[in-house]
């Protein structure tokens, strides 16, 4: 039986990596990193709404530390904490998706923290994903927009202003 964090999300698709199982690393929640996990999810339900209550696929919940390090995540990745979650395979696009989200995020509507559009491509509604991530240690949340590329084989991150277009 799958234990479900909040009424869509699983512990489960929040905690799999399949880098993790090649590797042999565990990936087991603290029992913080789970609380931090609900948090996660009950903000993927208010995503999730905006979308048209459509399920939405994670590709990345929580990834501890060798396994955050492992798979190319950023050194000091809120991934690490459970506090983030990676969307992709959004039913319209992944691109399109970020565009209905980040109204909502600028105007402070769900607690998010940072919301990344990670390595979209014009016209590949595939391309990249979506980063969410929540303030550590119960923080105010920051509303940031960002946007992350690759420069000359490393990531860069910088804000993503309105009206949201890709450049
Ligand atoms: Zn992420």
């Amino acid at each position: 039986m799958a234990e479900y964090l909040t009424d869509n999300f699983s512990l489960q698709e929040m905690i799999r990596s399949s880098y993790a199982t090649r590797m042999g690393l565990d990936n087991t929640p603290t029992r913080k990193q789970k609380q931090n996990l609900v948090e996660v999810c009950e903000v993927l339900e208010g995503v999730r709404e905006m979308l048209g209550g459509r399920s939405l696929f994670v590709s990345s919940g929580l990834r501890k530390g060798k396994v955050n390090d492992g798979q190319g995540g950023a050194r000091n990745s809120v991934h690490k904490l459970g506090l983030a979650a990676d969307l992709d395979n959004l039913p319209d696009g992944n691109y399109e998706a970020f565009l209905q989200i980040v109204p909502h995020v600028s105007r402070g509507d769900l607690p998010i923290d940072q919301i990344i559009g990670e390595f979209f491509i014009e016209g590949e509604p595939r391309a990249g994903w979506i980063h969410i991530g929540l303030a550590r240690g119960g923080g105010k949340p920051r509303n940031q927009i960002l946007r992350a590329s690759r420069v000359g084989g490393r990531t860069r991150y910088s804000v993503w202003a309105e009206p949201w277009a890709l450049a």
